[in-house]
């Protein structure tokens, strides 16, 4: 299983002139190779192949006057670049012939100087390198200074230096890890309702609130970008806005990753199984809820847990979205009328009387186990997953600084 490791690093003044030229660079190749195969497209001409995309974007290119500045670069970085672009067409062309599931894929778009996040990956080839002294070695870079929050548990087989909207620099190691993290088994299996007056409930009755801290951090984001909207365009006082309402962004997308980790960290420790209801986080995106599920960031927290089982042995399996959790009664069975977001609690015609959001957590739970029952024959243990969610490859999320969390050794 491939994880992503990723940290702070604090670039020099060259070092960030470097790291500029080199997302510059980049950001050139790329855009050349979309207009190139955009071009050949127009023209009827067929499709430019990788290979040949390569050749002539970066070794002929560079002869030329100009782009000569090319080679004031790595030339791994400009050839990922492409590796990117090469990705992004062929989750399009999947995602159009039907063999990608999921959303609709949009075709790659220009990268532009003004984009919140700069992004260039290193890779073995590169020769980047992490040194004694604790600093990590980049071709035509230097050696730059890393906040190292934990150990890589083996040697990276790539690195993305990112600089995002907050004008930090981070560093995003790659490394596959082996499988034998498997956490010694246990009785316990919980069933995960994921809801809005509370960010989860368990089955066993426990209900999980968004912490104070972060509903405070998310107070100040508003406030900082109403103060935003205030300033006149283009006037210095609305570019320091900008930073700082990006600055606070970070923050907080900082301190919930750092609490879902902790949280995800804790059932996948204390259940052999974990099931969540499947819900459809796009579609409700939609709707006026919108603005509480974003910030509810459900989709990075049942990533989490799904590669989290899958690197420590455990199981996770999210339940259909269309089974009627919340009306279902888990001591009857029987499907009531539909109620009110409002309605908290609710009596069943059988006696029993029902919390709403945990009545829902253990018929996730039944239905969970009854799926997994089904094909425990087919899937022993979960397969093994690629980097997590959000932090893919050609998209790692810039404010990925996981830090090692109190009291949990792991993630
Ligand atoms: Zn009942």
């Amino acid at each position: 299983m491939q994880l992503r490791y990723n940290f702070r690093v604090y670039p020099d003044t060259a070092q960030c002139e470097a790291l500029a030229r080199s997302f510059g660079c980049a950001r050139v190749v790329f855009n050349d190779g979309l207009r190139l195969r955009r071009q050949a497209r127009e023209n009827g001409e067929k499709y430019v192949s990788d290979a040949e995309l390569s050749r002539r974007l970066i070794t002929e290119a560079k002869q030329t006057p100009e782009r000569a500045w090319l080679g004031e670069v790595s030339s791994v970085v400009l050839q990922q670049a492409l590796a990117d672009l090469n990705t992004a067409y062929r989750n399009f062309f999947a995602s159009i012939t039907g063999k990608r599931k999921g959303r609709k894929v949009a075709p790659p778009r220009y990268r532009s100087r003004k984009d919140n996040r700069q992004a260039i990956r290193f890779t073995k080839n590169s020769r980047f390198k992490v040194l004694d002294n604790g600093r990590l070695r980049l071709p035509k870079i230097g050696d730059v200074p890393v906040r190292w929050s934990r150990s890589l548990p083996s040697d990276p087989s790539s690195v993305a230096i990112i600089k995002d909207a907050a004008g930090r620099y981070f560093a995003s190691f790659v490394v596959t890890i082996g499988q034998d993290e498997t956490l010694p088994p246990t009785d316990s299996e919980v069933g995960i309702d994921l809801g809005l007056t509370h960010f989860a409930v368990l089955s066993d009755g426990t209900k999980v609130a968004a912490p104070k801290f972060l509903r405070r951090a998310a107070r100040k984001l508003k406030r900082l970008q109403q103060a935003l909207a205030r300033k006149t365009k283009g006037s210095a006082n609305r570019k320091k806005a900008v930073v700082k309402v990006a600055r606070a962004h970070a923050r907080v997308a900082d301190t919930r990753r750092d609490w879902q980790h902790k949280l995800s960290t804790m059932l996948i420790r204390d259940n052999q199984a974990v099931y969540v209801e499947d819900l459809c986080v796009v579609g409700l995106g939609r709707t006026r809820l919108a603005k509480s599920v974003h910030d509810a960031g459900w989709a990075s927290f049942t990533g989490m847990l799904e590669y989290k089982a899958a690197r420590y042995g455990r199981t996770f399996a999210r339940v259909d979205r269309f089974f009627p959790s919340t009306r279902m009664c888990s001591a009857c069975g029987r499907i009531n009328d539909k109620m009110a977001l409002d309605v908290r609690a609710w009596d069943c015609p059988c006696g029993s009387h029902h919390d709403r959001d945990v009545n829902a957590a253990i018929n996730v739970l039944a239905a969970g186990q009854a799926d997994n029952s089904n094909d425990r024959g087919a899937q022993v243990r979960p397969g093994l997953v690629p980097a997590p969610r959000g932090e893919a490859v050609t998209h790692p999320n810039p404010a990925c600084s996981t830090r090692s969390v109190e009291g949990i050794s792991v993630l």
